[in-house]
Order: C-alpha cells, then structure tokens, then sequence
C-alpha cells in the first residue's frame, strides 16, 4: 500500500491526498495485476480522478467485467460469478445465504460430481469403441443403467426440484391484501413492514402509486404491490372497482382476503370475494380474519365455510397477534410440504432458472443415453448421447456456455462488479 497524492498532470494542482494498492497476479480478483486507488468518497474527486485515468489511456469496465475477468481467467466457475451477483441483490438472509454458499462452490461441486460420471461412462465407451471386438465384455449395459440412475439421473432430478423452492427465495412472489373498506388492509401491511421488512431500495421513478413494499416472511421476499390504493380507505368496494381487484390478482402469488371479525360476512365481501373465484389462476388465497382483539368470540369456520373452505388464520393486526401463525401459514402454502423442517437456505444446493433449464436438458439426454444402453445400439452412438448430456452440464458450470448467454449474464451486473 502506498501513500501518496494524485495531481492533475496538466495543471500540476494536487486533486487528492490517497493510498494505492497494487496486487500482483495471481492473487487477486481478476488473477490479474491490480491496482486500487482509495481516495476520499466526493463525487468531484472521484470524478476528477477517473478522468485522469482515463485520459492517460484507461478505460471505465463494463458492467460485470471484474467477475466476467475472474470467470474467464478460471478463478470463478460461472454459478459462483452469478452467484456474485446474487449476494450484491439478495435481499432477505435466505436469499443471502443461498448465494454464499453458491460462491463457496456448493452448485459447482455437485455439478461437478455428476459430470464425473459421465465422464466415467464415456470412458468406459471409448474403450468399447477402440476394441469392439470385446464390446460386450466391456460395457456393461446393466451396470451402466444402475450407473446412470442412481449418479446421474437421481441427482439431477433432485437439482431441478430445488430450483423451484430457490426462486420462491431468490425472486421472491408477490401479494396482494384484497378485502372491503376498514378490514384492516393497511394496518396488516403496517404491521408486516414493522417486524420484518425486507431490504430494498426503492426504484428510481416509481411513483407512490405503484410502489412496491417487501416484506420479509420466513426469509421469503413477498412483494405487496399496489399499496397506494389499498391505503385509500376512504374507498367503496364500488369506487375500487372490482376491475382493479381482478388486475392485481393477474400478477398475485398470493391473495391475502381480509374479513373483518367485528362484523358478520357482507354484501361486499361476497362480491369481492367472488370476483376473486372467478378471476383465480395459480393463486393460492388465505382467509385472513383480522380485529379477534375485540371479536374474541368470532369464530373462523363460519367465514370458511361461507368462502368456498379456504384456509383462514385469525389475526389482529392492530395488537400483532396471530401474525407469526399467518406468516407460517403463508410460508407453508407457498413452498408447500416439499420443504421439510430440515431445509435450510444456508446448506442447500439451489440451482437458479438458468441452471434448471440446463439440467432439465441434460435429464433429457440422458433418457437418450438409457434407451442406447436398453437397446443394442453402437458405442459410437452412445458416446455422442453422453457428450450431449456432458455439454448441458457444461453449460452450467461455464464450459461450453456460448457468449451470447455469458453477455446476458454479465450485463446484469452493475459497473464495478
Ligand atoms: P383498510 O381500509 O382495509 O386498509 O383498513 P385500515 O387498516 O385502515 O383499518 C381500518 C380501521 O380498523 C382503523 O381504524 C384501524 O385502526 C382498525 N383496525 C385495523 N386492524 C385492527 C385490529 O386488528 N383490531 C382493531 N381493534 N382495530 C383494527
């Protein structure tokens, strides 16, 4: 590290008092020489600096580039370069946790493991096709089957379910709290963002109407949208419009419907609640009965019943009871009895939609690979089979990944990455 100072080369005036680093390769990020100049964090410095530097011949980096380098000088494989750039946009603890343990290489092993195999399998082939004469004593068809199912098929198959449950951490799913005027919309969301909100910064341009509050369920990063409106409570049922219900239930996970426990069902909850029927693809809907602080006698089955026999927690959101119950309740009906207690973001293995796609193409062959080993069909054949479940693999790890797909992915990253 050294101290010095950066002066303007054309006025000879001192700009800022630093210390540089200079890292030599292969220890550094990148595997390349490195130099870092910390200077003091004023836009203008900051900006004079970097028109030094430029104008002596360097140029800004590309968003990514850092981890692109890294990636391509063999210091990162490519699911611990996205995993770099999940851990900058990770916003609960889960989310967080997934990416670490992404960078340490826990995708990159397992994927790792089950190319091994096949590369195993291929070897064996080779041999086959060098001295067909012996083909028959050297592959093994049965063997070989047992082979693929239990180190490659399983695994992979294993893989593709978790990408499902890593989404649901990594991108989060979004909600909607629909209920009447007064059942206590906002006060829910309130209380919700109190315990637990989930880190975000909000996005340039949004307007207060369609900004989007996060809240952090079980390290689940649920998006309530539309909060402006379901603040309103001056609002009729009428007046919001049941097309506006049915246009926040179109991009809704979740409807969160609100009754309110003081009163009995109304007119309006069953007109909502019907539009909601009607209008209701994939999502799941949680009879929320909230205000049982001062309706303790309310009973939740009666609701139930009259609303088609959805699930119902009893809640207060004013006197924050019931809410721990409601984000279980949530949490379990998102990610479904797949999860068992023993699922831990920090230990699991969650390939993303990227991965998912390619392990899905490599399960696909290898059904290629399992009717050549069923069949008699020639080693030649059967080696092209494993290379091609080889080459999706590859994909995922960065070895056969085409930069078409290495672009997207880079330039997902912000300038500095
Ligand atoms: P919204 O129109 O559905 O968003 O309803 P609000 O959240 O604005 O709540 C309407 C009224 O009900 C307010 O006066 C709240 O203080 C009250 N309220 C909301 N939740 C509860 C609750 O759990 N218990 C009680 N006692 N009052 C509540």
């Amino acid at each position: 590290m050294y101290y010095g100072w950066i002066i303007d080369p054309d006025s000879g005036f001192p700009i800022d008092e630093v210390l540089g680093i200079f890292m030599r390769a292969p220890n550094t990020y990148t595997r390349e020489d490195v130099v870092e100049i910390h200077c003091h964090g004023s836009y203008l410095v900051l900006q004079e600096i970097l028109g030094i530097i430029t104008a002596s011949g360097a140029r800004l980096a590309e968003p990514g580039e850092f981890t692109k380098r890294a990636f391509l000088h063999g210091r990162l494989d490519l699911t611990q370069a996205e995993a770099v750039l999940e851990l900058i946009e990770a916003r609960t603890e889960a989310a967080r946790s997934m990416a670490m343990g992404q960078l340490q290489g826990r995708l990159y092993d397992k994927v790792c493991a089950i190319q091994d195999s096949l590369l195993n399998m291929r070897a064996m082939v080779e041999v086959a096709i060098d001295f067909p004469e012996d083909k028959n004593d050297i592959l093994d068809g049965a063997a070989l089957l047992e082979k693929l199912r239990t180190e490659v098929e399983a695994p992979l198959t294993v893989l593709i379910a978790r990408a499902d449950e890593g989404k649901i951490f990594r991108d989060g799913i979004s909600a909607v709290i629909l209920g009447r005027p007064n059942v206590g919309k906002s006060s829910l969301l309130n209380t919700l963002l109190e315990e637990d909100r989930a880190l975000v910064t909000p996005v340039p341009g949004t307007t207060r109407d369609t900004i989007e509050e996060v809240v952090n369920i079980k390290g689940m990063p649920v998006r309530i949208v539309d909060t402006a409106g379901i603040r309103n409570t001056s609002e009729t049922v009428e007046e919001m419009g049941i097309q506006r219900a049915q246009a926040k239930l179109a991009d809704a996970d979740l409807v969160l419907f609100m009754l309110d426990a003081t009163e009995p069902l109304t007119e309006d909850d069953l007109a909502l609640y019907s539009s909601v029927k009607q209008n209701r693809k994939k999502q799941k809907v949680l009879l929320v009965l909230n205000k049982v602080d001062i309706a303790p006698g309310a009973a939740p089955e009666t609701y139930r019943a009259a609303l088609g026999d959805e699930q119902t927690v009893a809640v207060s959101a004013k006197m924050h009871i019931g809410i721990a119950e409601l984000k279980d309740t949530v949490f379990t009906l998102i990610t479904g009895a797949r999860k068992g207690p023993g699922w831990d973001p920090g230990s699991a293995v969650v390939p993303n939609v990227r991965h998912k796609d390619a392990l899905k193409k490599g399960l696909a062959a290898c059904s290629m690979i399992r009717q050549d080993l069923a069949g008699d069909v020639s080693p030649d054949l059967l080696a092209i089979d494993i290379q091609s479940a080889l080459d999706h693999l590859g994909n995922i790890v960065g070895e056969t990944t085409t930069d078409d797909v290495l672009n997207v992915i880079f330039e997902q990253f912000c300038i500095g990455k």
